[in-house]
């Protein structure tokens, strides 16, 4: 039989072949990936400053130690160029430009999503940085560290942004955000939460400038950079970092004819439109929803482990709140499903607040928790919250 191979060594490649070797030991496994395998949490790297963590102190395991932990040939600096769904094989690149083959019986592709880009104009856009890899926060902070003043814009104010503002904020740098929606957290928060986290945000010093977009990136010749605006503001910077959002990697699944959406199409059982191939993390868009998120990664990886062992699972997903790592403005949120019509029910706390989002039919079907006092909810508003997708189908 041949192996069952995981394309991707991010936090749903591991939490797999994690899951999967709790049930079976002996099946051949193997990773193909394009990076290095190195094992850490993503999560970290926006609070890396603030937890006094250098970059190289966040890999909690290379690929080596992975490899013998799980039982598990590891192949990195290697990308899966194309699938061959018929015949079950993959056609490798290593970093080399060597070209090889590789059969699977079963196919995970867990390949993640990718920053998405502006076009932006200037001779500082190229200097721009994303952070969705410990690699990409390793190039980050060799910049940052470089910086005599510690002056950083960054676009985008949604999760990622925020967390970065407030970690950078807290260690000496002196923060902008910009984002063209009127607030930050557009797609987690009501607005009348957002303003809330925001002034607590801006209490730390951090400055957000909304409603508008970076049109042009310029370097001096001492490296800083002038960030002009559309509104036709301009800033000083020393660093410009780009979380403007991800875009799931789709295009392996669909140049191999996978049905894609805005993420790679599975059903309940994490399965694709091709036979034996399956999909998880932020790749993957099941049952109509993205959730790009670690929570969703550990109730995929638990269904899918058993799966790939022969038992056919459905993935379980409760309601999963999410934790924003932004201790100027603690912060815990359940987004209501996209297609529920809710009213917000808002308690206004001495710290902060909590907002509870009902459907007609009275159902909590999300919350906001702002505030030490509001986020001692969490657990007995997340029982309230009907699953997002049920034990069984
Ligand atoms: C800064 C930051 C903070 C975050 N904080 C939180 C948080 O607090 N809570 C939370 O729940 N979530 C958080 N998230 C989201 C969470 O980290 C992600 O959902 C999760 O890490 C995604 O893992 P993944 O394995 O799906 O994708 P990735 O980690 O992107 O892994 C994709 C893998 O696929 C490989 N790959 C892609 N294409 C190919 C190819 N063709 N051939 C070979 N290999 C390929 C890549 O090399 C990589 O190894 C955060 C994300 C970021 C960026």
């Amino acid at each position: 039989m041949h192996p069952i191979v995981i394309i991707g060594s991010g936090m749903a490649g591991y939490a797999a072949a994690r899951e999967f070797r709790k049930l079976n030991t002996e099946q051949e496994l193997i990773m193909i990936c394009a990076d290095d395998a190195a094992n850490y949490a993503k999560p970290t790297l926006s609070n890396a400053f603030t937890g006094k963590k250098a970059p190289e102190q966040i890999a909690l395991g290379d690929a080596a130690k992975m490899a013998a932990q799980l039982n598990m040939k590891i192949v990195n600096h290697t990308w899966v160029k194309s699938i061959e769904a018929q015949a079950h094989q993959l056609h490798l690149e290593n970093a080399d430009g060597a070209a090889s083959m590789q059969d699977y019986s079963k196919l995970v592709l867990a390949v993640g999503a990718n920053p998405i880009r502006l076009a932006i104009a200037g001779d500082g856009s190229d200097d721009i940085h994303v952070v969705n890899s410990l690699n990409d926060y390793k190039a980050f902070r060799a910049h940052i560290d470089e910086c005599h003043e510690k002056r950083v814009v960054i676009l985008g104010a949604g999760l990622i942004g925020c967390e970065f503002a407030n970690d950078l904020q807290n260690t000496g740098h002196s923060v902008t955000v910009i984002d063209l929606a009127p607030q930050p957290l557009g797609r987690m928060l009501p607005a009348h939460a957002a303003e809330v986290f925001k002034e607590n945000l801006e209490k730390t010093g951090i400055h957000f400038v909304l409603g508008t977009t970076v049109e042009k990136v310029s370097k001096d010749q001492h490296g800083s950079y002038f960030v002009a605006l559309a509104s036709g503001q301009s800033l000083k910077a020393d660093a410009v970092l780009s979380a403007i959002g991800l875009q799931p990697n789709t295009a392996l699944a669909k140049a191999a004819s996978i049905h894609t959406r805005r993420g790679v199409v599975t059903n309940a059982g994490l399965e694709t439109s091709q036979a034996d191939i399956y999909a998880m993390g932020d790749c993957a868009e099941v049952n109509g929803t993205l959730l790009p998120y670690v929570m969703p990664i550990m109730q995929q990886a638990r269904a899918l482990a058993k799966t790939l062992n022969g038992e056919q699972t459905a993935v379980h997903y409760p309601a999963m709140p999410v934790a924003v790592k932004t201790p100027a403005a603690p912060l815990t949120v359940l987004p209501a499903p996209v297609d529920a019509d809710v009213s917000w029910e808002t308690e206004t706390l001495e710290d902060g607040m909590l907002a509870k989002a009902v459907d007609a039919d009275g159902t909590l079907r999300g919350f906001v928790l702002l505030g030490a006092t509001a986020g001692k909810q969490r657990l007995a508003l997340t029982k309230l919250v009907p699953d997002l997708i049920p034990a069984a189908i």
